[in-house]
């Protein structure tokens, strides 16, 4: 069994979902996922639009991980 909770464990993990009609996975980035608002399967081209009412808590925990990298970059900055 594997225990691992996404929101939790931080670091650099690959973000993505599958293909709900192919079942290839469609990569993207944080990034990506909160400025777009479809994604595109790279295998059968189907389109996936992000619902962000129904995601909210989703983006809610991909904002505080970019917040916190925003974070990370500042503090680099002043250490200088
Ligand atoms: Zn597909």
């Amino acid at each position: 069994m594997n225990n691992n909770n996404p929101e939790q464990a931080g670091g650099q993990r690959e973000a993505g979902m599958k293909c709900p009609k192919c079942g290839a996975f469609i990569r993207t980035s944080i990034f990506q996922l909160l400025t777009t608002n479809a994604l595109v399967c790279p295998s059968c081209h189907l389109r996936l639009n992000i619902d962000r009412m129904k995601s909210k808590p989703a983006f809610d925990a991909l904002r505080k991980v970019q917040a916190a990298k925003d974070n990370l970059e500042k503090k680099s900055h002043f250490n200088r």
